[in-house]
């Protein structure tokens, strides 16, 4: 999935404004759990923080401090924030040292856990964890050599939504496919779309899934949905499939990724009934987004089987904009509000092509679909979305299907803001 992407944003680069990749933390393998088995954790500031010359604005530590506290209703779990003159991160070795930090120091040991592939990363986080699967500590290090800021200048990284996004690893949380997630693996820096880059502050819904789906005692089932099940007849080269389910408002509420044999399962759901949709990733064709199900919750949880869609779809959506810019960011929208939004990919063209959301609060005008015409390969269109006066707050998706049915999405990627700063 992380390669599929590179190759599009590669293509993209020259549309879309600066921005770069947060780094996956290393060690466990994709469908392995790790959580905290504690109810506070204990995390160290170091007062690097206070004084690094690539901070900008006031109230750094604040900042850090907000970005950590936004996880803890969600989480259930409570920090106890302190703050150190210590200002290394633990080594390369196995065993950490029990102090789980967050720093900014320009050191060889806080270096070295930026990997060759993810120099340019805004932060890592590192975890640290027992046989059963507890984590015991998690380090971030933000990246030295790189610009943050507290007060959205031109740029640099919100140094709270990139907290915000490593205290989500630090949590156990893997990155998310949906776009408008905390844990999305792209971050915009200030500036890209003409806003600041303070998005990612606010935790969505999907995250919050993941988290209770991975707090909650019997893993989710206690307090809401949980759909599992199985794709079956995986086509050859099908590497995997990102599954998402939608609430009644078309809302992204959960998500997930199949295991190579198909299998799936998200906890967590919010809702008393969802749809959820598939979107298998091959390595040499792109199959259709197509609907696996719909699931209502009366006895806890629900499971669906279904065959993988094996239709071919020769187009490809990554980008959405405003403005004559594309980001893989999300787009925020606000009720009442009608807006030019551009979608950008792989040979996408607006002749026969349909745009729409599962939502009833969107109204997308169907004769103001058109091309944009970008060269070098990319493709672009525009389309006219308004939004309702009624839209509840959540992330909703955008589809493009063309003449023959063969549909793609950007899972997630407008917001509709709860609050309307
Ligand atoms: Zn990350």
């Amino acid at each position: 999935m992380a390669n599929f992407r590179k190759i599009l944003i590669a293509g993209l680069a020259a549309l879309i404004a600066v921005q770069t990749a947060f780094a996956e933390p290393p060690g466990p393998v994709a469908q392995k759990k790790l959580r905290w088995n504690t109810d506070t954790i204990r995390i160290a500031i170091s007062r690097s923080i206070l004084s690094a010359a690539n901070i900008s604005g006031a109230n750094a530590i604040d900042a850090v401090k907000r970005g950590v506290r936004a996880w803890e209703a969600s989480a259930g779990v409570e920090f106890e924030i302190v703050l150190t003159d210590r200002e290394s991160s633990s080594g390369p070795g196995a065993a950490g040292d029990g102090i789980s930090l967050i720093t900014i120091a320009p050191n060889a040991e806080n270096m070295l856990i930026f990997g060759r592939d993810d120099l340019d990363a805004a932060a890592k986080t590192r975890i640290f964890y027992n046989r059963k699967g507890s984590i015991t500590e998690a380090d971030i290090v933000l990246n030295p050599t790189q610009q943050f800021s507290t007060d959205g200048a031109y740029g640099a990284f919100d140094l709270e939504s990139t907290i915000t996004h490593e205290v989500g690893h630090l949590l156990g949380l893997r990155h998310s496919n949906v776009v408008g997630s905390v844990m999305y693996p792209t971050t915009a820096r200030n500036g890209s779309l003409g806003i600041p880059g303070v998005l990612a502050r606010e935790i969505a819904e999907v995250d919050m899934a993941g988290l209770r789906e991975l707090y909650s005692q019997s893993g989710g089932d206690a307090c809401c949905g949980v759909v599992s099940g199985k794709l079956t007849s995986n086509p050859r080269g099908v590497r995997a499939t990102d599954i998402w389910a939608e609430d009644a408002f078309g809302r992204v509420v959960a998500e997930t990724t199949a295991a190579t044999d198909g299998s799936f399962r998200f906890g967590g759901i919010n809702a008393n009934s969802v749809s959820v949709y598939a979107r298998p990733w091959a390595r040499v064709a792109e199959y259709s987004v197509f609907p696996v199900g719909d699931v209502t919750f009366s006895e806890g949880g629900s499971a669906i089987n279904r065959r993988v869609q094996r239709q071919v779809r020769g187009f490809s959506i990554a980008a959405i904009g405003l403005n004559g810019l594309l980001s893989d960011a999300a787009l925020r929208m606000l009720p009442g509000q009608t807006y030019n939004v551009i979608l950008g990919g792989e040979r996408l063209s607006a002749d026969g092509m349909n745009i729409f959301t599962t939502s009833p609060y969107f109204a997308i005008d169907r004769s103001s679909i058109r091309d944009l015409d970008y060269g070098e390969g990319v493709t672009a269109i525009t389309f006219v979305i308004t939004v309702d006066d009624a839209a509840p707050a959540g992330n909703y998706s955008i589809y493009a299907a063309d003449r023959s049915g063969a549909t793609d999405a950007l899972p997630g990627a407008i917001i509709v803001p709860a609050s309307q700063r």
